[in-house]
C-alpha cells in the first residue's frame, strides 16, 4: 500500500531562525500523527537549523534542488554529496519554477534525480502542464512525456526513492487548484505512464503527490482520491495551522 506524503516546499522563505520558530511550534502539533510522511523542504542555508529543531520529531528536512554535478566550477550550485553528509534525505527536483525562472529542462531534471538518486536520497519530482496545454486538451500527452524524459534511464529499483509530485503550473500559488477529479485523473495518467516505463507493479507502488494549492479547505477531498497520495504544499505550508490540517486530512 502507498503511504501518504505530506511534503511542504517553503521557497525562498524562513530564514534559519524563524524556520526553527516554525518547526518548533508545528512540532506538538503534528506529534503522533503517524500515518504520512511529513516533510520539509528549506532553503539550502535553512535546512541545518530545520533539522536541528526537528530532531526526535516525526519530520524530516529536505532541499529544495541539487546540482547534478559531483563537484567543481558551478557557481551557487550544491551537490547531492554536501546535502547528503548533513543528513538531507529528500529533494525537491524539477519545481515549474525553476523551469520557469532557472531554465531547467527535462534533461537537466533527469540529470539531477539521477545524480539525487545516486547519493541515496528520495526524489519528489515535479511535473504538470501549464494552462495551454490543459485547454488545448494534451494534458495527458505532456504528463506522460515529462514522466518518460525525467526518468530516462532510472532503474525499476531506484523508483523505490522516487515520489512524484503532479503540479498544474496553473494552480501553483495562483489560489487556483485542479479539481479532485482531474487531480486524481492526471495522476492516473502519470501512473499509466509509469506502467509503461516499469510495469504495473511499479507504477502501483510509486506514491504520486498533488501540488497547486492545496489547503486545509480543499486538501481531504484531493487526498480521498484513488492515485492521490499526498501534497507538495507552497504557501500553506508557511503556516502551522494550515499545514497541520492538511496532515489531519491524511489521518
Ligand atoms: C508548490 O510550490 O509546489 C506549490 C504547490 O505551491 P502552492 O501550494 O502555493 O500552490
Amino acid at each position: 500500500m502507498r503511504r501518504y506524503v505530506i511534503a511542504g516546499n517553503w521557497k525562498m522563505n524562513f530564514t534559519p531562525s524563524q524556520a526553527t520558530a516554525f518547526i518548533n511550534e508545528i512540532k506538538p502539533m503534528v506529534e503522533g500523527k503517524d500515518n504520512c510522511d511529513i516533510v520539509f523542504c528549506a532553503p539550502y542555508v535553512t535546512i541545518a537549523a530545520a533539522m536541528e529543531a526537528a530532531k526526535g520529531s516525526n519530520i524530516k528536512i529536505g532541499a529544495e534542488n541539487v546540482h547534478f554535478e559531483a563537484k567543481g566550477a558551478y557557481t551557487g550550485e550544491v551537490s547531492a554529496e554536501m546535502l547528503k553528509e548533513i543528513g538531507v534525505e529528500y529533494v525537491i527536483i524539477g519545481h515549474s519554477e525553476r523551469r520557469q525562472y532557472f531554465g531547467e529542462t527535462d534533461e537537466t531534471v533527469n540529470k539531477r534525480t539521477k545524480a539525487a538518486l545516486a547519493a541515496g536520497m528520495k526524489v519528489l519530482l515535479c511535473l504538470g502542464e501549464v494552462k495551454e496545454q490543459r485547454l488545448a486538451g494534451i494534458t495527458k500527452e505532456i504528463v506522460s512525456m515529462q514522466t518518460k524524459l525525467d526518468l530516462a534511464g532510472i532503474s525499476a529499483e531506484d523508483m523505490k526513492n522516487v515520489i512524484i509530485a503532479y503540479e498544474p503550473v496553473w494552480a501553483i500559488g495562483t489560489g487556483l487548484t485542479a479539481t479532485p477529479e482531474q487531480a486524481d485523473e492526471t495522476c492516473g495518467q502519470i501512473r499509466e505512464a509509469l506502467a509503461e516505463i516499469y510495469g504495473a507493479e511499479v507504477a502501483e507502488a510509486t506514491i504520486i503527490q498533488y501540488g497547486g494549492s492545496m489547503n486545509e479547505k480543499n486538501a481531504a477531498e484531493l487526498l480521498a482520491k484513488t492515485n492521490v497520495d499526498g501534497g507538495l504544499i507552497g504557501g500553506a505550508s508557511l503556516v502551522a495551522e494550515k499545514f497541520t490540517a492538511i496532515v489531519d486530512a491524511a489521518q
